[in-house]
């Protein structure tokens, strides 16, 4: 009896989170087209994604809101414009069209140029349908060495068994491939969480800084900041973090300030 009146509990709060997620989304939409709009005398930023300058949008999410987040007009966020920076950074000494890519778990604002540049390009995700292959990062349906890229951003927050996760990634690149999987890094030590949290999205834990540590057995691991790229693109996380823990983050340690370096490790297997 106690395992059904928690099943529904949770039935609930999955429910409720999800309402409560696509409003707030709604809410992040009408931001951005009000930013498109809002007078030249705005403080200016640019897109490193689509090249748009001009005012940034809040985003808006249940644990918190985060100023100037969203491109109007792509969308991208702080992490998507950091990414393309440092995916351009790779394309100086790499010829991606000679390599495979498999992108996990695969953001719209980034398929069409991944397809586009790879050699070869193959989406999955573990629940998705609009992927190429369904596939569990635990358990990799895929010989060793099969491709030279494998790109999953902000995954593995969503995976209890991420050790098991990287030694499948490592196992999967050729010699010479590697990956690239930034995590949220929500907390300034990884905190990891007793349950799943829906209000956070399903996130099993808060990586801090000191999370990159765990890439290390597999990978060497050259991390990409915020700080690293013109402030022109607004890269870092403008959110307050003192408020943690709270109601929709019950596992966070808060963070003093008002914005937050963003990183992007790039992971060279060993
Ligand atoms: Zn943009």
């Amino acid at each position: 009896m106690s395992n059904s009146v928690e099943s529904m509990r949770a039935s609930f709060r999955r429910v409720a989170s999800i309402a409560e997620t696509e409003s707030l989304r709604l809410i992040s939409e009408i931001d951005c087209r009000y930013s498109k709009r809002a007078p030249a005398r705005t403080r200016a930023f640019e897109c490193s994604v689509c090249g748009y300058t001009g005012r940034f949008a809040t985003a808006w999410a249940l644990t918190g809101k985060r100023p100037l987040a969203h491109c109007p007009v792509c969308r991208a966020a702080e992490r998507h414009r950091l990414q393309s920076l440092v995916l351009d950074r790779i394309a100086e000494s790499v010829d991606f069209s000679k390599l495979a890519m498999l992108h996990v778990a695969p953001e719209s604002i980034f398929t069409e140029r991944f397809s586009t540049c790879c050699g070869q390009y193959v989406t999955a995700d573990i629940e998705r349908r609009d992927v190429d292959l369904q596939l569990d990062l635990t358990g990799l349906n895929l010989p060793d060495n099969s491709f030279d890229i494998v790109y999953a951003s902000h995954v593995l927050e969503h995976i209890r068994d991420d050790k098991l996760a990287l030694s499948e990634i490592a196992r999967v690149l050729r010699p010479g491939g590697f990956a690239v999987l930034p995590v949220p890094i929500a907390c300034l030590q990884t905190v990891e969480y007793p349950e799943a949290v829906a209000s956070e999205a399903w996130h099993v834990r808060a990586p801090g800084p000191d999370y990159f540590d765990r890439y290390a057995e597999w990978f060497r691991v050259e991390a990409f900041a915020s700080s690293d790229f013109a402030a022109k693109h607004q890269l870092y996380v403008h959110e307050d973090r003192s408020r943690f823990p709270n109601r929709y983050a019950p596992y966070r340690t808060p963070s003093p300030g008002p914005l937050h370096v963003d990183y992007v490790p790039v992971c060279y297997v060993r």
